[in-house]
């Protein structure tokens, strides 16, 4: 069994990006990360993104609205960094409150500022198997990773597991895509899927990407898979400091030994989103300042 190890590849694209945006003349790529209230996970996760720029060399803005903003409010918020020629990528970090609604968000922000990907256009050229876009970062981490592990998905059965906007249906379309590396047969799971276990069992690659910590058990693989565990779950665990323990979706004890290639998590897929969203953001950056 090797390891996937998402912090090597991620600090690896870290490096690659660093090293392009020290060639850059003037004004460095900007990313402004949104954060609309107090939620624990997104607090760590802005300020990982924030401490992945400055070390990439980028500038970064942290805009933080109070839980209260109003939907016009937030919307106008949007409209003002599209307008900003000082900043080329958004990013408006999920869960918003109640009051929000997400997709209208995604939607609102321009095509050419979404480094999240998960905006219409951007969502669309992925369907269409167009590169001029913006992948959005999670699923893109997940094809970067097979992809500098030597995984091609050529002639392979990838199951998904999840059909979220924001992991499942990207990554199945990436993998589904007819190019390099990608040319997957596909098949996406949900929780309306029956016999899910007989599904699992036939993937050469299995990605899971569900939300529920320790779901995927040896029952489930098939001997040899490659298994990318994209899941992040807090379970409470009083014998941390924080009180509680970060686990993927998969069972990693029991499934690792069957496994020809696993990600870990922590550092799996989780250090690839922040890497890919400074890669969006510089490709961002190139385009409105062709050389
Ligand atoms: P989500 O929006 O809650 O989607 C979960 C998907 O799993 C849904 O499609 C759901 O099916 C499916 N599912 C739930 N229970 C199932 C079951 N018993 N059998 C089969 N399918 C089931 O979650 P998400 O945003 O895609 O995130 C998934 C996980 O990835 C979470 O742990 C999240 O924290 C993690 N994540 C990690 C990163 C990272 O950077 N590492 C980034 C994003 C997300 P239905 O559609 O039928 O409800």
């Amino acid at each position: 069994m090797e390891l996937i190890d998402g912090n090597k590849i991620a600090a690896e694209v870290v490096a690659e990006l660093k090293a392009e945006v020290a060639s850059f003349k003037g004004r460095k790529p900007c990313i402004a990360l949104v954060r609309v209230g107090e939620d624990p996970a997104s607090v760590s996760y802005v300020k990982k993104k924030e401490m992945t720029a400055a070390a990439i060399g980028m500038e970064s803005r942290v805009i933080l609205p109070p839980e209260s903003i109003s939907r016009v409010e937030l919307l106008a918020l949007i409209d003002q960094l599209n307008n900003d020629s000082g900043v080329d990528g958004i990013l408006v970090q999920s869960p918003m409150p109640r009051q929000i609604d997400e997709l209208e968000v995604f939607r609102r922000i321009a095509p050419d500022k979404d480094v999240d990907g998960l905006g219409t256009m951007n969502l669309g050229k992925v369907a269409q198997d167009d590169d001029t876009g913006f992948v959005s970062c999670t699923p893109a981490g997940v094809m970067l990773l097979l992809a500098r592990s030597g995984v091609d998905l050529k002639g392979k059965h990838v199951v998904v597991i999840g059909r979220s906007l924001l992991v499942g249906k990207p990554v199945a379309l990436l993998a589904l895509q007819k190019k390099a590396g990608a040319n997957g047969t596909v098949t996406i799971c949900h929780s309306g899927t029956a016999n899910l276990p007989a599904l699992t069992r036939q993937a050469d690659v299995l990605i899971a990407a569900i939300g529920r910590p320790e779901f995927i058990t040896a029952d489930m693989i098939k001997p040899g898979a490659v298994v990318i565990d994209v899941g992040m779950n807090r379970v409470a665990d009083a014998s941390k400091k924080s009180g509680y323990r970060l686990t993927g979706d998969v069972h990693f004890p029991s499934v690792s030994p069957l496994c020809s290639k696993i990600t870990p998590v922590p550092g799996g897929v989780g250090p690839m989103t922040v890497a890919m969203l400074m890669k969006n953001t510089v490709k961002a950056y190139r385009a409105g300042h062709p050389v």
